[in-house]
C-alpha cells in the first residue's frame, strides 16, 4: 500500500488510490509503446514485450485483487449520482468482466492471438486464406467462450460487443445499421458519379516531408490542439494516445507525392488529441477522468476530420497558408482542393475507403462477425460469404482474399466485435456536429474563418469534461437530445456527396 492509505480512509479513497496506481503502469507501459511505434530500433523488440507483459501483468494484478472487490461492494449503495457513483459502477463493471475470465483462459487467448498474428500476416502476403482459417476457428471458439464467461441478455456477439462499447447492443446496432444500409448504397453510386470527373492523382506532386509536417501543425493548432501539452511523430500505423496530463501524442506517415494522406490523417488524430487533452485533469487516472469509448473517441476524430476538414469552406480558409508551405499547390486552385477532399470511389480496402464508401465496409463486417459467432456462418465459408455480400454492396468482385477478408488485422488479434465502433463513431459525430451548428450562433461563418474555439468549447463542455461519467449513448443522449440516431449521418453524406 502507498503513502496516504492510513485506518481512516474510507473504500473510495483506496479505491482512488488504487486506480492511479494502476494507471502509473498502464501510462508507463503506454509511452513505452508509442517508443515502440515511433523510435525504438528494431533491436529492442524482444525485451520491450516482456516490459509490457511486465507491467500489464502488474496492472491487471493490482486490479483483480479481492480487496479491490470489497471496497467496491462497500461503496455500492451510496450515492448514486455524482463523480464518485459514475466511478464506482465503472469499476464495478471493469472489476467483473477483469475477474470472469479465468487466468488459464486468458493464457490461451494470450498463445493463440500471437500464433494467429503471424499466420494472417503471412496469409495476407500470400493471399491464402486456407493458413489462416485454422487459427480463426480457434480465435471464434474463443469469443464464444469469452462471452458465455462474461455473460449476455440478448446474443453472445452482445457481449463481445461491450468490450468496446459499453451500452450497445448487437439489436441497437443492427438497427442503426439496417436504417443506414440502402441509403449507402445509393450514396456510394452517386458519390461515384460525382467524382468521375475528379482524377485520383488530382493533387500529386513534390511533398517534402517538413514542409508538409509544417502545414500539418499549423492546421492542428488552430484547431486547438496544445502543442506545450502533445507532440506529432512519424510512424507506419498512424494513432493518437493520451499518456499523461499535459503529454497527448500523435503520430501520422508521409507520402511525398501526396501530402493529402498524412494531412487529412493528422486531422483525424488531431480530433482524438483534443479529446484525451479536454479530458478533466483532476480526475485523471479513475474513469471520471478517462474516455467514454472507442465510439464516442471516433466521433471525436471524423468530426474534426470530416465535419470541419473536407467541407469546402475549409479550404477557402486555409489555400494561402497551404500553397505557403507546399508551393506544389500553385498550380492547383481551391476548386481543386475541396473536389479531391471530396472525392468518393468504392473499392476494396477498408482503411483507403472514402467517406461515402466507409460505413458499408463496417456494416458488412459486423453481418459477418454476428454470423460467425453465432454459428449460421463456418470459418471455412467465410471468403465466399464476403465476397457475395461485397459484390452486393458494392458491385465489385472481389479478386483475392488479401483484398477481402484477409485485409483487417483485427481478428487475428481475437478482437470481434471492434469494428462496429468506426461507423457508431460517424453517427455520433453526424449528431454532434449538427447540435453544435444548431446552439452555436454563426457557426459556419466561424469555421470559414478558421476560427475553431467555439466548437472545441462546445465539444469541452459536452463531451470531453464528462470523462466517463455517463454511458456511451447517455453522453450523446444528454449531449444533443435525443439518442443516437442514423439520420443526421444521412442527411450530412446526402448534402455533401448528391
Ligand atoms: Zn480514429
Amino acid at each position: 500500500m502507498g503513502q496516504g492509505a492510513d485506518m481512516s480512509d474510507s473504500a473510495y479513497d483506496k479505491l482512488i488510490e488504487r486506480s492511479r496506481e494502476i494507471a502509473l503502469f498502464t501510462s508507463s507501459a503506454g509511452l513505452l509503446s508509442w517508443d515502440q511505434e515511433t523510435f525504438m530500433p528494431g533491436g529492442g523488440v524482444n525485451y520491450r514485450a516482456e516490459q509490457l507483459a511486465f507491467l500489464g501483468g502488474k496492472a491487471h494484478a493490482l486490479f483483480t485483487a479481492p480487496e479491490v472487490g470489497e471496497w467496491i461492494a462497500t461503496e455500492e449503495g451510496g450515492a448514486s449520482d455524482g463523480v464518485q457513483a459514475a466511478n464506482v459502477r465503472a469499476w464495478r463493471w471493469s472489476y467483473d468482466r477483469a475477474t470472469k475470465l479465468p487466468v488459464e483462459f486468458v493464457q490461451e487467448r494470450a498463445r493463440v492471438s500471437s500464433l494467429a498474428k503471424s499466420a494472417w500476416a503471412e496469409a495476407r502476403e500470400t493471399s491464402e486464406f486456407s493458413r489462416f482459417a485454422p487459427h480463426l476457428e480457434k480465435i471464434v471458439d474463443l469469443n464464444r467462450r469469452q462471452a458465455d464467461y462474461y455473460g449476455y441478455e440478448g446474443e453472445p456477439y452482445d457481449a463481445l460487443l461491450e468490450t468496446y462499447e459499453r451500452g450497445a447492443t448487437t439489436a441497437g446496432v443492427g438497427g442503426l445499421f439496417e436504417d443506414l444500409k440502402p441509403q449507402l448504397r445509393e450514396i456510394g453510386r452517386a458519390a461515384a458519379e460525382r467524382s468521375a470527373n475528379v482524377p485520383a492523382d488530382l493533387l500529386a506532386g513534390d511533398y517534402p516531408q517538413t514542409a508538409q509536417a509544417d502545414f500539418n501543425s499549423a492546421v492542428a493548432a488552430a484547431f486547438g490542439f496544445d502543442f506545450q501539452r502533445g507532440r506529432i511523430d512519424t510512424t507506419t500505423h498512424p494513432f493518437c494516445t493520451g499518456l499523461a496530463p499535459g503529454d497527448t501524442r500523435l503520430t501520422t506517415r508521409y507520402d511525398t507525392r501526396d501530402f493529402s494522406s498524412s494531412f487529412y490523417g493528422v486531422l483525424h488524430e488531431t480530433g482524438h488529441g483534443l479529446y484525451e487533452q479536454g479530458l478533466p485533469e483532476e480526475h485523471f487516472g479513475t474513469p471520471a477522468g478517462s474516455s467514454a469509448s472507442l465510439g464516442i473517441h471516433e466521433s471525436q476524430s471524423r468530426l474534426w476530420e470530416n465535419h470541419v476538414g473536407r467541407q469546402p469552406a475549409f479550404w477557402n480558409h486555409w489555400y494561402g497558408k497551404a500553397v505557403e508551405s507546399l508551393p506544389t499547390l500553385k498550380s492547383r486552385s481551391v476548386e481543386d482542393l475541396s473536389a479531391a477532399a471530396a472525392r468518393s470511389q468504392a473499392g476494396f480496402i477498408r482503411v483507403d475507403a472514402d467517406e461515402a464508401t466507409y460505413d458499408l465496409h463496417i456494416i458488412l463486417r459486423f453481418e459477418i462477425e454476428r454470423e460467425l459467432i453465432s454459428g449460421e456462418l463456418a470459418v471455412a465459408d467465410l471468403p465466399e460469404a464476403w465476397n457475395a455480400r461485397f459484390e452486393n454492396f458494392f458491385g465489385l468482385q472481389v479478386d483475392k482474399d488479401s483484398n477481402g477478408c484477409l485485409q483487417d488485422i483485427h481478428w487475428s488479434m481475437g478482437a470481434l466485435g471492434y469494428f462496429p465502433t468506426y461507423t457508431i463513431g460517424n453517427l455520433c459525430a453526424a449528431q454532434l456536429f449538427a447540435k453544435a451548428g444548431e446552439e452555436i450562433s454563426g457557426m459556419d461563418q466561424q469555421l470559414a474563418t478558421g476560427n475553431y474555439s467555439e466548437l472545441l468549447a462546445w465539444l469541452r463542455s459536452r463531451i470531453h469534461e464528462k470523462g466517463s461519467q455517463l454511458l456511451p449513448n447517455e453522453l450523446i443522449e444528454q449531449a444533443t437530445g435525443q439518442p443516437l440516431d442514423a439520420r443526421f449521418h444521412l442527411e450530412h453524406l446526402k448534402a455533401r456527396y448528391l
